[in-house]
């Protein structure tokens, strides 16, 4: 089980952005994490993956857990080779690069495995097979976010955090993410799921959080999420 626990993270020593989050993400589920521009999703998936430090941001109270064993305090390559993955957000996969180098390099910390999960990765994405050996920069916005996915899986992680990876695709192409969010779970990897699309990121999840201004406000099984009039409404958008 990946746990955060009361956790409060500052930027740059003074803007308090999680206010004592605590969030759960049981081995083998999805979890959804919903929320508004700003709620601090983002700088809570850094801080699940070590990525903090990065971008000027600090633990400065509570904890982030694997297995009971605090990793709040670890960089993020140590984080990533205990298995836990943040995919980037699409557009920052190397565009001077092809398809099969970015996979290559999501690869690098399981070098014996590159072969079966390149493997495995054209199985799953299709279309990154066909575009294997054009550079990254040509993908269109889906496949893209296609291949930050794939990066992420190579290094056989069992925690996969995404960002929004339907941020600013065609409905289509939203359906297909989805699709693959639900396969990768089925096949053992656990997922939290950052998303302004909640209809879909609940449809899938087994667990909701919605956070609001770094505070978590909703912490309910998702089918309840989804249920709820008032949550739709005031929290989701929806109607
Ligand atoms: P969005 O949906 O817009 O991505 P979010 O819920 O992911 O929003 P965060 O990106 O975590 O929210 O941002 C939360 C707050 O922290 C925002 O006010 C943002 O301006 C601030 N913030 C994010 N990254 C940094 C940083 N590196 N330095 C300073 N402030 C930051």
């Amino acid at each position: 089980m990946l746990e955060a626990n009361n956790l409060e993270v500052v930027y740059d020593d003074v803007m308090l952005v999680l206010r004592g989050v605590s969030l759960k993400i049981p081995e083998g589920r999805v979890v959804a994490l919903l929320g508004a521009n700003g709620a601090g999703k983002t700088t809570l998936l850094r801080a699940l993956s070590g990525l903090l430090g990065v971008h000027d941001g600090k633990v400065t109270r509570g904890r982030v857990t694997l297995d009971g064993e605090p990793i709040h305090r670890a960089p993020p390559a140590r984080i990533a080779a205990l298995g836990v993955k943040q995919a980037l957000e699409g557009r920052r996969i190397l565009g001077e690069l092809t398809v099969e180098e970015n996979l290559r390099v999501g690869g690098h910390t399981a070098p014996r495995a590159v072969k079966r999960n390149l493997e495995r990765m054209y199985e799953l994405f299709p279309r990154l097979r066909e575009r294997r050996a054009q550079s990254a920069g040509y993908l269109s916005g889906g496949e893209q976010q296609m291949l930050s996915i794939g990066r992420a899986l190579m290094s056989e992680p069992r925690y996969l955090l995404l960002d929004e990876p339907s941020l600013g695709l065609a409905p289509l192409v939203v359906r297909q993410i989805r699709d693959l969010v639900v396969r990768i779970n089925a096949d053992g990897t656990t997922v939290l799921l950052v998303e302004q699309n909640a209809t879909m990121a609940l449809s899938i999840a087994d667990h909701g959080y919605v956070l609001e201004t770094g505070k978590v406000v909703m912490d309910s099984p998702a089918a309840a999420l989804l249920a709820d009039e008032d949550v739709r409404e005031f929290y989701l958008g929806l109607r």
